[in-house]
């Protein structure tokens, strides 16, 4: 089968899915009557902003079902990283391990931190950070000096590994938690992309100290923008509260704030939707899950390879992607398919090509640079 006729077919395909001959997204919003009649109540109740009802279901029904001891609403994922990275105790100067194959958002709660990300390779059947590579970077670069864990080439201390699930399959966590505690690193996991993701049964973000999700537009359910940090204990979920919300010590009318605090509260007309979209999250997966069976299905036997889920765990299919035979058949299949009004894209170009994280410490990124040149994502929203 040549590649025109290939492409043409995948045209075909992903319209007959989604029965439209309009322009065809990555990942659209899907809202219902309460997310509606839920929006309408802050407005009409004023209460839109840091005070309201809807913030706190938000946070239960996200720990009812991710299992998670705290859950922590922010205005986005980022800022829910940043403050991940906060509560680990990563100081200026310190290093992170993460992977280069990953969305800038990672990389930047890093920086303003004051700390850099060191990167290391991704793991080909999870396109997350692989715990083999980790393990290969810290042996030749790290030493521990008592707790604390030396980087050997510059003396500085590094503090956290931050794996990322890609588009919600879920990486080796298991040996990534074993390699954390063997080198008295913190687990802080990237779930941004993985809500409704499992490793081995348990919910992505939930393994690691500390996790971020993301609620942006584009992700599986949406606040409009907006974030949450998993906490795996009171302790850190009280403090990660609090410094949330300006660190103010709670008095009827004094303002004392006993440490630099942030003001990422998310508003409760966020939260709002939030809630309408908590209720939808299952029928979600659902569909994304039955989606990824089409599209495994459609590729069997073509010159495209599917991304599916490891045999570890369950992926939320975020974003579907393909592994085209080499970059040339990435970039003919990302120009006909968007010309044809299907909205296609590449993955992110790696973290050490971006000029403010040039001259990061990296190992070798063999597979990430390989991912990076033949991966495309396809419409992925649920249906
Ligand atoms: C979406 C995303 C974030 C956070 O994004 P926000 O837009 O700030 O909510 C962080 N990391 C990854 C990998 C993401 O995909």
């Amino acid at each position: 089968m040549s590649h025109a006729t290939s492409q043409q077919q995948l045209s075909e395909f992903v319209r007959s899915i989604y029965q439209t001959n309009d322009f065809i997204p990555l990942h659209a919003p899907t809202f219902g009557e309460l997310e509606k009649s839920n929006v309408l109540d802050t407005i009409e109740s004023t209460f839109v902003s840091s005070v309201g009802k809807f913030v706190d279901e938000f946070e239960q029904r996200m720990q009812a079902f991710t299992g998670a001891t705290r859950a922590i609403a922010t205005v986005n994922g980022t800022a829910a990283l940043h403050t991940a990275l906060y509560m680990a105790g990563v100081e200026r100067g310190d290093f992170v391990i993460t992977q280069a194959l990953t969305f800038v958002a990672t990389c930047n709660a890093m920086y303003h931190m004051g700390a850099e990300p060191i990167f290391v390779d991704v793991a080909p059947s999870t396109l997350g950070l692989c715990p083999k590579a980790l393990e290969a970077y810290l042996s030749e670069h790290a030493r521990l000096d008592g707790e604390r864990c030396v980087h050997k080439d510059t003396g500085r201390t590094i503090r956290a590994v931050v794996p990322m699930h890609t588009f919600g399959h879920p990486v080796h966590l298991n040996e990534m938690k074993q390699l954390c505690d063997k080198w008295h690193l913190v687990l802080i996991e990237d779930a941004a992309e993985s809500l409704g993701s499992y490793y081995q049964g348990q919910h992505t973000g939930t393994i690691g100290q500390l996790a971020a999700l993301s609620f942006n537009g584009n992700k599986i359910i949406t606040t409009g923008g907006g974030g949450m940090v998993l906490c795996a204990n009171e302790e850190l979920g009280k403090r990660t509260k609090h410094v949330t919300t300006t660190a103010k010590v709670p008095h009827p009318y004094e303002f004392y704030h006993d440490e630099p605090g942030f003001n990422y509260r998310l508003p409760n007309l966020n939260a709002a939707l939030g809630c309408a979209q908590m209720q939808q999250l299952p029928k979600f997966l659902e569909q994304k899950r039955q989606l990824a069976a089409r599209y495994r299905e459609f590729f069997a036997g073509t010159a495209f390879t599917f991304v599916d889920e490891p045999a570890h765990g369950q992926s939320n299919f975020w974003l579907n992607a393909i592994l085209c035979e080499d970059k040339q058949a990435r970039n003919e299949l990302l120009e006909s398919q968007n010309a044809a009004g299907i909205m296609c894209r590449p993955i992110w170009q790696l973290m050490h090509r971006l000029p403010m994280f040039a001259q990061c410490p990296r190992g070798p990124l063999t597979v990430s640079e390989d991912i990076e040149a033949r991966l495309v994502n396809i419409p992925s929203s649920p249906i």
